[in-house]
Parts: C-alpha cells; sequence; structure tokens
C-alpha cells in the first residue's frame, strides 16, 4: 500500500485537495483519498513537490503514422498534408514497426495511459497486443467516390474484426465531411452496432473546408473535381455538421474544430490537437465555444507533431483559453476517458487504476503509479 501526497492533489471527480493524501495499492488502484496529511505518520507518506494527478488521455492519435516525424513540411495547409500522405507507404515494415514503438514508449513517459487511436491499417496491432496502453481504434473510412462504397465499407469490416477478434474496442469511422459522401456516410451509420460506444470523424480542421460547403469554391473543391470525386460531398451539404444529422444519433468525437463555431458544434464530444493545428494550418479553435466537461486532447500523429505529450498540448491550451489548471487536468484526462468509455480511468475515484502523474512544473511530468 502507498499514500502518496503533493502540494495539491487532483482527483477531478471534486475539487483540487491541498495537500490531500492519495491511498493506492501497490497493483496502482485508487484504495481511498484523504483531504489532509494531518491524521498521516509522516514516515508513512510519499511527500512530493508539485501536483499530483491521474494518467492522461490522448484522444485522437493515429500511432500508425509515427515514423513520419519530420516528413512533412510545417504550416504547408491541410491540402497539402493530405497529398503528402500518399507517401506514407514508401517505408519498410521495419522502419515503421520501430517508429510505433518507440512512439507508443514516448507516450508512456509522459504519462498518457490511454489512446484514442486512428487506424487505416493493421500496423498497431502488433504493438497494441503488448497492452502496454489502453487503446480505443477507430477505423478510418475514407472514399471520395461513390463506386467504391461496397468495397471501402468491406475493408473496414475486416480490419475493425482484426482489432475486435483480439478484444480490442474498434469502430468504423468516417475520415471528415470533405472525404465521405453521403452514401458511404450512410454505410458507417449502419455498420455501427452495439459494441460500438463512439464514432470520431475530423471536423473543420481547415478555412477550405468551410469554403467547399458554404461557398462552394476554393482548392478543396478544385481537389475533389480533378480525383473525380462524388459531387454529392458538396452539393448536398451546405456546412461540415450536415454530416453530424446524416450518421444519426450516436455519441460522437468531433476533432479540430479549428474553423468551428459555437452553434454548429451542439452537445458531442470535442477533441483539440492544438500542437498539430499549428503545425498545419498555423491557427488554433476559439476555445471559448467548448463545453469544458466534453472536451479532449489529443496529439494526432506525429506527421504533424514533435513529441506525444499531452502536458506540451496543455501549455498552448491554457495561454488560448480561460481554463484554469483542474479544467486544464480534466480536459487532459477526465474527458478523453469519459468520451472513450474507460471506466476505470481519469480520475482518483476508490476502485480506479488511473495511473498517477506528478506534474513539477507545466513543463515535466513524471509517472509515479
Ligand atoms: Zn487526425
Amino acid at each position: 500500500m502507498r499514500f502518496l501526497t503533493a502540494d495539491y492533489l487532483y482527483p477531478l471527480h471534486i475539487g483540487p485537495l491541498e495537500e490531500g493524501v492519495l491511498q493506492i495499492s501497490d497493483e496502482g488502484e485508487v484504495v481511498a483519498i484523504f483531504k489532509n496529511r494531518d491524521s498521516f505518520l509522516q514516515e508513512k507518506l510519499e511527500v512530493f513537490k508539485g501536483i499530483l494527478c491521474p494518467g492522461f488521455v490522448n484522444a485522437h492519435c493515429h500511432l500508425e503514422l509515427s515514423h513520419l516525424k519530420g516528413f512533412i513540411r510545417q504550416s504547408a495547409g491541410l491540402l497539402s498534408f493530405i497529398l503528402a500522405m500518399q507517401k506514407r507507404n514508401d517505408f519498410s515494415q521495419k522502419e515503421i514497426a520501430i517508429a510505433i514503438d518507440y512512439a507508443e514508449k514516448q507516450m508512456i513517459e509522459n504519462g498518457i495511459v490511454a489512446v484514442g487511436d486512428i487506424c487505416n491499417t493493421s500496423h498497431t496491432i502488433c504493438q497494441k497486443k503488448k497492452r502496454n496502453l489502453q487503446y480505443y481504434n477507430f477505423i478510418e473510412v475514407f472514399g471520395v467516390k461513390d463506386e467504391a462504397v461496397s468495397q471501402i465499407i468491406n475493408d473496414a469490416k475486416n480490419l475493425r474484426d482484426k482489432f475486435r477478434n483480439i478484444g480490442f474496442k474498434s469502430t468504423i469511422s468516417p475520415h471528415s465531411a470533405y472525404s465521405v459522401p453521403k452514401n458511404l456516410m450512410h454505410r458507417v451509420a449502419d455498420v455501427f452496432d452495439e459494441e460500438d460506444t463512439l464514432i470520431s470523424i475530423h471536423m473543420q480542421e481547415a478555412l477550405l473546408e468551410n469554403s467547399l460547403f458554404e461557398n462552394k469554391e476554393g482548392l478543396f473543391l478544385n481537389w475533389l473535381k480533378s480525383v473525380n470525386a462524388s459531387s454529392e460531398i458538396w452539393q448536398k451539404r451546405d456546412t461540415s455538421v450536415d454530416v453530424l444529422i446524416e450518421l444519426g444519433h450516436k455519441r460522437k468525437l468531433l476533432v479540430h474544430n479549428t474553423f468551428s463555431k459555437k452553434d454548429q458544434i451542439g452537445s458531442n464530444y470535442y477533441c483539440t490537437c492544438p500542437k498539430s493545428n499549428l503545425y498545419i494550418e498555423n491557427a488554433l479553435p476559439d476555445y471559448s465555444i467548448f463545453d469544458p466537461n466534453k472536451l479532449c486532447v489529443g496529439t494526432d500523429s506525429l506527421a504533424s507533431n514533435n513529441s506525444f505529450s499531452i502536458l506540451d498540448e496543455l501549455q498552448i491550451i491554457k495561454e488560448n483559453s480561460d481554463f484554469d489548471l483542474n479544467t486544464l487536468l480534466k480536459i487532459a484526462s477526465r474527458n478523453g476517458a469519459e468520451a472513450l468509455g474507460f471506466d476505470n480511468l481519469g480520475s482518483f475515484e476508490e476502485g480506479k487504476k488511473p495511473g498517477v502523474n506528478l506534474i513539477s512544473q507545466l513543463s515535466s511530468v513524471e509517472v509515479i503509479a
């Protein structure tokens, strides 16, 4: 049994406790929390400088793209990013596997305990089978043409089942409003079953996405026409969020929302990836549009980020919002655990096994349990 205490304890299901004490089992299960140290003998306590909070949840990642670190030019815009992604397979399986292993280690060192991970391939399965972290896998559907619909859905189901067959949460999810026509969006909604609890979609990551739907113009439109995309993508929708109706009544995680308006995004879960937004579009969302109890944070992939550090992401959110530290930590941990359905993570509630992070300053995190 361990009794951990620091200047402040942030249990996240209740407010911060000055000099609070966290009692955990040797396996890391929360046994109790105490409001102060008064009733404890000094030698029983492990005393830390800084704050203790539950392990972080990286709500949006593409672990399989870890080999693309530094591969894509910064600030080139989302369209250049998407086009550069076509070179993602110009690497050996070994290079890809080594990068995945290294990237996961970095997440663990940085206090991340669970991940919402986008998958277009089975490249990460080997690593995930080691069960170092908990993963919710979103099998991504990307297909701008109408004719390939059945093939795309069948491939996605096969990939989903590979993950499910080894016990992973795995849900087929659309890439975005501009890359999935209405009929494919409906098929994605149709294959959502009783094992699925959340659907993920990239939302309003670029201003060009809004121009496509709202004005039927711009570089996204030119690109879609050049690849013979289904015109239904932009003709049948007046805004990106129209796809939320096409997807029906499901719990949804809207990722990015860099160019969203408050009245558009509704009462869904949202995930911000500030460092990735700065890397690709050199822009950030207006943080005042979000319900702070529904906002999660993600690193996105190493193709658009230089580290897998939730603390680095929090720094940027802090500088660009009015959120206090307790809210920032809820964004980093509790909200993501709730959105992704990791009931044993996200707070120091009795019986959970959430991991324990020590933050001594807002630039460094240490894993305590
Ligand atoms: Zn993404």
